[in-house]
């Protein structure tokens, strides 16, 4: 009845939500596309199988709907594949042959009865856009946090308008129950679950530009990917984060970093207003005199001050002569040193250091690949950091000119392209009949060696696409003809890269603002966070450092990596976790400037020189 398979990938899923958008063209899952509860969706119907899988879902109306309205289009098993190696289909198809299976049987699916709640919501939202139907309801009772148990909520509902958001809110209010509001579920740390009401924001999803004023307006169901589409047609472009993540919900959790943070800033840098439905159902925005205030920042963990309902967000124009190169360094302090004068000077739109285990993840097609490059990077070509930046050609012409070695956009691509012959290919011999007293990476950057590299890595669209399924190889050479999947400035404005960080294993990110000033602190956090990892036998890297305000801060990341679905990893995980927070605190007590996320959490509206220098 239960095909083991399609369980052991089910609960595999990241929801890190890729399959909720359309980075790769391939159009979304079409029972799901344009606001359905998430449960329609590929992630959804991973869980739902996981659920049935344990013999913890009966059937119901809602579970055959689910099964019924898949097409078996393939269209998930190309996005998930892309980003995890995972293949849903298998899970879709035996989703369809457990329903298949019982209505054969002439069996009578459960029937669920409407209560109170339910019916006020859907006096609210409409029929359909309310249910307490098991079958959606434990799509939203989980997420990878190895530190959450699973919540099942009693209802899940659509708002569609904020006006709908305000009932919903005074509704629960008025009535004791509890609630929470969800984005897109990304931010994978157990906030998005409640035993009372999820408010699923996911049919408010209009933009609406004013090029004039540089903003663009962004209802809560808007994810980074699909306002950052919409603005690069246009010519200007956005700070944002995971293409997945909405706008608004990565606002509120984080204030939103990335590598354009450097330039763009974070927290009330990237927003312009933003409007908001209170605790009591009021609804107000942050021009108003009397609205709350949300500027404010203080350091402690805050419970959630609002639903926001719209929020209007920074253009900057996009330029015709931005390029990325990459800059290797072999050890860390140098990097931080190079990256901080960098942002002192005001250089470059975007700029960060990347550790290694990001350059590999996010190049390799597959995981097993990425971990071989790791080693030929750092063993083979001494990189063990790669400095990012992004800038006009007056930017990329100094930073070249400062005599550093420097990958180009031509040897990025090459690299990219011919990933799965680095390693065998020969061309690592070759770098053994230069100079010893040069790095490897300084030999790769000389502009006439080019032409010899490319010969021996023999870089194209189908050799990367050689290292996925069989199947998956046409469509994947297809995608990577696409001359701005191997762009740097195109990648780092979408980032749909960065979630294969997450392919391994499901991460835990710990993030922090530090001081730059002194890059020894850098270094001995870094050092910490390592000792600590080892200490509980948990895989664990440096993930990217981000200079903001000019090099007076910047946005720190390590990451440990776990099987979330393995009781002995989460053990381990939770094992560390209570070292891991003494040791930030330590850190934090005894150095201005830094602090640790978890205290910025909910409070991602805020001034940003409240958060970095109080
Ligand atoms: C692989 C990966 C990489 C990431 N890298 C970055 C990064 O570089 N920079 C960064 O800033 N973040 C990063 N994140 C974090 C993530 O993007 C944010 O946590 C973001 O909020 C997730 O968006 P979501 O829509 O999925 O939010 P959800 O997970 O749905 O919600 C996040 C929180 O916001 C609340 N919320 C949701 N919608 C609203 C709303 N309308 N009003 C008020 N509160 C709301 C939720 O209750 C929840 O507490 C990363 C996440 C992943 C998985
Ligand atoms: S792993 Fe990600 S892309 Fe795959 S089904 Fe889950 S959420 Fe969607
Ligand atoms: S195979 Fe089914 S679940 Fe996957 S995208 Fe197509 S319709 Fe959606």
């Amino acid at each position: 009845m239960i095909n083991k398979e399609a369980a052991m990938i089910a609960s595999q899923c990241r929801h890190y939500a890729m399959c909720k958008i359309d980075y790769l063209g391939t159009g979304l899952c079409p029972s799901a596309a344009g606001g359905a509860f998430v449960s329609f969706y590929p992630q959804g119907r991973m869980d739902l199988y996981t659920y049935i899988a344990a013999g913890r879902i009966p059937v119901t109306a809602g579970l055959i709907d689910i099964a019924d309205t898949c097409t078996l289009c393939g269209i998930c098993d190309r996005q998930c594949c892309f980003i995890t190696e995972l293949r849903p289909v298998v899970v879709m198809k035996a989703l369809k042959e457990y329903v298949a299976a019982f209505k054969s049987r002439n069996e009578k699916p459960v029937s669920v009865a409407s209560d109170d709640v339910l019916d006020a919501l859907r006096n609210i939202v409409g029929g359909k856009n309310a249910s307490n139907d098991p079958a959606i309801l434990c799509t939203y009772a989980n997420d990878p946090c190895p530190l959450s148990q699973p919540v099942f909520p009693s209802h899940v509902v659509l708002p569609g308008t904020e006006e709908e958001i305000s009932l919903i809110v005074r509704y629960c209010a008025d009535n004791n129950v509890p609630y929470t509001v969800r984005g897109n579920g990304g931010s994978v740390m157990g906030f998005v679950m409640s035993k009372g009401v999820v408010i699923d924001v996911n049919r408010m999803q209009n933009i609406e530009f004013d090029e004039e004023n540089f903003c663009v307006h962004v209802e809560p169901g808007v994810t980074a990917f699909n306002v950052q589409r919409e603005a690069v047609k246009r010519g200007f472009r956005v700070n944002t984060a995971e293409p997945s993540a909405m706008i608004a919900a990565n606002l509120m959790c984080s204030g939103i970093f990335s590598l354009f943070s450097h330039s763009y800033g974070i927290s009330a840098d990237n927003y312009i207003n933003a409007r908001f439905v209170g605790p009591d159902g009021s609804r107000f925005n942050l021009n108003q005199i009397d609205a709350p205030n949300l500027f404010s920042y203080n350091k402690e963990e805050k419970p959630l001050s609002g639903i926001c309902t719209g929020v209007s967000i920074k253009l900057y124009p996009l330029l015709e002569d931005e390029k990325g190169i990459l800059i290797p360094f072999p050890d860390f302090i140098t990097a931080i040193t190079f990256i901080r004068d960098l942002a002192i000077r005001r250089m470059g739109s975007a700029a960060g250091i990347l550790g290694g285990e990001y350059i590999s993840t996010f190049m390799a097609p597959t995981a097993g690949l990425a971990s071989t490059m790791k080693e030929v990077f750092s063993k083979n070509v001494g990189i063990q950091y790669l400095v990012l930046v992004i800038g006009d050609s007056w930017c990329i012409e100094s930073v070249i000119k400062m005599g550093v070695p420097v990958i180009d956009n031509r040897l990025f691509r090459t690299l990219f392209l011919g990933f799965p012959n680095i390693a065998s290919s020969g061309w690592l011999d070759i770098l053994k009949d230069f100079d010893d007293d040069a790095y490897p990476f300084e030999i790769i950057a000389k502009k006439e060696l080019y032409p010899l590299l490319e010969a021996a890595i023999r870089p194209s669209p189908d050799v990367l696409a050689g290292a996925f399924d069989e199947d998956m190889r046409e469509f994947f050479t297809e995608v990577y003809k696409n001359e701005a999947m191997t762009d740097l400035v195109w990648l780092n404005m979408f980032r749909i890269l960065s979630s294969r960080m997450g392919r391994y294993k499901h991460v835990v990110a710990f993030i922090l603002y530090v001081p730059l000033a002194d890059p020894i602190i850098i270094f001995d956090l870094d050092k910490q966070f390592k000792r600590i990892a080892d200490k509980h036998d948990i895989k664990a890297d440096f993930g990217f450092l981000t200079p903001i305000d000019q090099g007076k801060r910047g946005v720190f990341e390590y990451d440990y990596y776990i099987d979330h679905t393995d009781e002995h990893e989460i053990e381990k995980m939770r094992a560390s976790i209570g070292e891991v927070a003494a040791m930030i605190e330590d850190f934090s007590g005894r150095y201005k400037g830094l602090k640790w996320i978890k205290y910025t959490l909910y409070q991602g509206f805020c001034r940003s020189e409240n958060l970095l220098y109080t």
